[in-house]
């Protein structure tokens, strides 16, 4: 270990933009064990480790790092997957550079090691060797939980109950299973394959899956929880942030998700109805992005790749204040997408169909209390931006659920989020639990991830509460 300073900070190789734009494939090629069990040697094994701080997992990365370092593969597999149900996604689209890596003792003057790619190889590994086996939990377990929506949070929570054998059920409304890592997250970040791997995988370890199936229209919460022991809602947050603003509503103004969707659907071999298949195709067009978070990036960058005439970001504060990661930002810029700062759209024009956005000019505000500089229009200076698209990144709330007249309803905040009790993830609803973006509002998939994971811990608990209770009253 401590080779950082022989050893320079190494990324996977990527595939140049020139050639990466024609394509949805994944930009990184995966690192080789030699070149991964090299990178892995960099870290310094830090007595506190801050990757670890600031992964929201806690992952024993230095421990897995040191194994990987060492070859012993296996040993690195196990101790990833024991605190992460997927690694292999959050290895891809993480925003390392705001998590582990930004975090990384030896990122100012050596460059941090690359722990997500690391991350990675091992997953990779793990799968080629044959050492992600299924889940064959010791006992099975009478005990049976429902999982509304199978995205990165009913998937993790579906994991760890399958491994202490709870039986378990996901109902997904889509007609394929993975939430937001199939519909939602492009190819290039994240192959189809890989999420299909590990719903196969989950398959295998006993996880039933019924998809097509919608809460409150095909079954109600009230039989779930007759049916099941306990319920766990994780339908996460795809209503998109409006812009309340004239011309709006043209058509050609598309909330970022709709036009995503329709690209995954299509990496899928799905068929898309023609109207929509024109409406959320690029090819040709002046794509304007308005928005500056992962989201925005991931549809500037399936603009390219669909064969626009130009792509454009609208970001209404400055590159160093956008929520969204660096390292996507520069994958943009590469190419081609050009960014405009400090602008915001007062209104979009056309008649039926948008053919320009109204933009007008901002400049930043420094916060007194020390937050982000707030953004203020700068007056009289306004400007038109021609466009055929305009897809809206403004960010994602809840769905209200759609429940059936009269039965309990879990309590909401105002902005639609399921109230949890904080320890137990419990709704206020008895037996029905929430995690995820339902819960905690448009995050990251690793959040998820783990908001998953403790919703899992949390009805284990519950069920063995229950079952007391249960044996309490046959004791009597
Ligand atoms: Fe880094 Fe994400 Fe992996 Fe944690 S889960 S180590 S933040 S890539
Ligand atoms: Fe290794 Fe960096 Fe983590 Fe320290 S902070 S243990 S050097 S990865």
């Amino acid at each position: 270990m401590l080779e950082f300073v022989r050893i320079e900070r190494e990324m996977p190789d990527k595939r140049p933009a020139p050639l990466r734009v024609k394509d949805f494939a994944e930009i990184y090629q995966a690192m080789s064990e030699i070149r991964a069990a090299a990178q892995a040697s960099r870290c310094s094994q830090c007595g506190i480790p801050f990757c670890s701080v600031h992964c929201p997992l806690s992952n024993d990365i230095p421990d897995w790092l040191l194994a990987s370092a060492e070859g012993r593969w296996q040993e690195a597999w196990l101790r990833a997957s024991a605190t992460n149900a997927m690694p292999e996604m959050c290895g891809r689209i993480c925003p390392q550079d705001r998590l582990c890596e930004g975090h990384c003792v030896i990122e100012k003057g050596f460059g941090a090691v690359t722990i997500g790619a690391i991350e990675n190889a091992i997953v990779e590994q793990a799968f080629a060797q044959g050492w992600a086996e299924p889940i064959s939990p010791p006992v099975e377990r009478r005990e049976h939980v429902a999982i509304v929506g199978s995205g990165p949070a009913g998937l993790a929570a579906a994991t760890r109950l399958r491994e202490q054998g709870v039986q378990v059920t996901i109902f997904e409304r889509q007609d394929r299973p993975g939430g937001l890592l199939s519909y939602g997250i492009p190819g290039f970040k994240l192959d189809k394959s890989v999420v299909m791997r590990r719903i196969d995988w989950l398959q295998r370890s006993g996880v039933t899956f019924r998809c097509g199936v919608s809460l409150g229209q095909d079954v109600s919460l009230a039989e779930l929880r007759e049916r099941h022991d306990a319920v766990l809602i994780a339908t996460g947050a795809y209503r998109a942030r409006r812009l309340e603003v004239p011309g709006a509503s043209l058509k050609g103004v598309v909330p970022a998700l709709e036009y995503l969707v329709a690209e995954n659907r299509r990496e899928f071999g799905d068929k898309l109805p023609a109207s929509k298949d024109r409406l959320l195709d690029a090819r040709g067009k002046r794509v304007v992005v308005i928005g500056g978070g992962d989201t925005a990036m991931d549809c500037v960058r399936t603009a390219v790749r669909q064969g626009a005439k130009s792509v454009r970001c609208i970001y209404r504060r400055d590159r160093e204040a956008m929520p969204g990661s660096r390292r996507e930002v520069l994958h943009a810029e590469e190419e081609g997408v050009e960014f405009v700062w400090c602008e915001t759209p007062e209104g979009f024009e056309g008649a039926r169909q948008v053919r320009a956005a109204r933009l007008v000019r901002l400049r930043l505000v420094p916060d007194p209390r020390g937050g982000r500089p707030h953004p203020e229009p700068v007056p009289g200076e306004t400007r038109q931006e021609t466009a055929d698209l305009v897809l809206l990144a403004l960010g994602f709330l809840p769905e209200p659920l759609a429940l059936a007249r009269g039965e309990p309803h879990p309590e909401t905040h105002p902005d639609g989020r399921l109230k949890v009790n904080p320890d137990s993830l419990m709704t206020s609803v008895p037996g029905v639990f929430a995690a995820g973006d339902i819960m905690r509002g448009a995050s990251l998939v690793v959040w998820a991830i783990k908001d998953g994971q403790r919703a899992a811990r949390a009805i284990l608990d519950w069920l063995a509460a229950d079952q007391k209770k249960v044996d309490g009253r046959a004791a009597a």
